[in-house]
Order: structure tokens, then sequence, then C-alpha cells
């Protein structure tokens, strides 16, 4: 099995994970109330999937 003959030096790698980034949360619309989402997931503002309410959501207690 080849085996890389020396370490890549420090200026190298970080040169190469330049490119590493943290991608921002994609939000998408609720269809049923219009609230920003995770797509594929449940609204947690109105428990809407799919045109259909899937989980009930309380109403909020105090705040
Ligand atoms: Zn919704």
């Amino acid at each position: 099995m080849p085996v890389p003959k020396r370490r890549h030096s420090r200026a190298r790698g970080r040169k190469r994970r330049t490119h590493y980034k943290v991608k921002p949360i994609s939000l998408s619309k609720c269809p049923n109330c219009g609230e920003a989402k995770l797509p594929h997931r449940v609204c947690p503002h109105c428990g809407y999937y799919k045109g259909k309410a899937i989980i009930q959501i309380e109403e909020k207690i105090s705040s």
C-alpha cells in the first residue's frame, strides 16, 4: 500500500482547508402558514406537512 513520503507542511494543509466552509442552514417557507421552516420537516409553527395537520401545536404559555 502506498504511503506518503513526507508530511505536508502546515501551510499546505491550511491552504487546502481554506475551501472548507460551514454552509448556512437552508430554510424553506411553510406553504400553510408562510413561516420559515426546515425543509422536509413538519412545520413547527402550524404542525402541517404535505397539506395535512401532522402534530398539534400548543399555544405559548407565557413570554
Ligand atoms: Zn406552517
